[in-house]
């Protein structure tokens, strides 16, 4: 046996380009807006001495202000290295039985990495052809449960109810609430964490707090969930949240009037954008997310993906069955957002 059959293989999650100089960047649901400047502040003023020092294992002022936050206790706060390494740790930690873990067949693309990584058998759920989650389905036998909401790349929410429905019917199964996009008019059920011993609600700074390069994001639950989530997480590497990092999080979470007031302005663009883009030819469902999942009704969309790319504009195209013909557009500035409806506006002839 050679060395070669002895590794672990698996098809990498394949991230949005980060092409470098000065383009358009409407690929990776980034922020268009910088962070709050007290992140900057704080950053600037760092004492670099505390840098010979380990970290806090738990995230330590970071944990203590989600806490606050969200009016949750301490220890049921969980901190990582962005929502990936949060959703990464969870899978490994949760989802260890012979039953598929299910989630939607049109979701976040890394789902699928993360079971076949750990060799966790999984089945995806179709969406209606409305892109939507129908409840009744996640009725049934499973190993575990994992739905966006917002859903990715979709945009779709679900109601709170439905998914209080969802997580009552299988208390016997850890069921994984990922609420990356919920910042952007989304209702949370980070709530329904004090009823359900088994729900699992992840969060992360990357897009409501612009910190997508900081890498920051928390899962919220029961005390005994997160606990059994922090060990599998020490038993990898417990120092994964560095100091500076941290002071960055606390920072961004003491400026609540600036993240409201970023936030607002991406909703703001959204709706102007959702107006512009149905003028122009554009489908799709309502977003709420800071990006929109559109179809055109005559050009198919790797046609105007490769023109707006040559124009340095990147949005997102995947070429999969039943979302081919969409694009996904993250919200940019409202001058990012009219340079690429000029250009549309001329390319598509209207
Ligand atoms: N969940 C969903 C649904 C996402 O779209 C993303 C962003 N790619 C993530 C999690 C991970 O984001 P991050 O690791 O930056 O927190």
């Amino acid at each position: 046996m050679s060395w070669e059959d002895k590794v672990r293989k698996v098809i990498p999650y394949v991230p949005g380009e980060q092409p470098v100089g000065k383009v358009i960047k409407l690929n990776t649901n980034e922020n268009p807006y910088p962070p709050s400047p007290k992140v900057a502040q704080v950053l600037k003023e760092y004492d670099i001495d505390d840098l010979r020092k380990y970290p806090d294992i738990y995230g330590g002022e970071l944990r203590d202000k989600l806490s606050e936050r969200y009016g949750l206790d301490k220890d049921r706060v969980f901190v990582g290295v962005g929502s990936d390494d949060v959703l990464a740790t969870a899978f490994l930690a949760f989802f260890d039985s012979d039953s598929p873990v299910i989630f939607p067949d049109i979701t976040y693309s890394f789902y699928d990495v993360w079971a076949q990584l750990y060799r966790i058998p999984y089945r995806v759920i179709p969406l209606n052809d409305d892109f939507r989650i129908n409840r009744e389905d996640y009725v049934t036998q499973n190993g575990g449960i994992v739905i966006p909401n917002p859903n990715a790349p979709t945009g779709v929410e679900k109601s709170v109810e439905d998914l209080e429905y969802i997580i009552s019917n299988n208390p016997d199964s850890v069921v994984i609430i990922d609420e990356a996009y919920i910042d952007f008019g989304g209702r949370s059920v980070v709530p329904l964490t004090d009823k359900y011993e088994n729900l699992l609600v992840v969060q992360t700074f990357s897009k409501s707090r612009s910190l997508a390069g900081g890498r920051i994001g928390m899962a919220f639950g029961s005390k005994k969930l997160i606990g059994y989530l922090n060990d599998v997480k020490f038993s990898i590497n417990s120092y994964t949240m560095n100091r500076l990092t941290v002071a960055a999080g606390v920072a961004a979470l003491e400026d609540e009037e600036y993240f409201e007031e970023t936030v607002g302005k991406v909703i703001a663009t959204r709706q102007r954008s959702a107006i512009r883009l149905r003028e122009l030819g554009f489908e799709f469902p309502e977003s709420s997310t800071n990006f929109i999942f559109a179809r055109h009704k005559s050009v198919p969309a790797e046609e105007i993906f490769s023109a707006l790319k040559k124009e340095g504009i990147y949005v997102r195209w995947w070429n999969k069955p039943r979302i081919n013909d969409h694009l996904r557009i993250s919200i940019g500035t409202d001058e990012e957002m009219d340079a690429m409806f000029g250009f549309l506006a001329d390319f598509l002839n209207r």
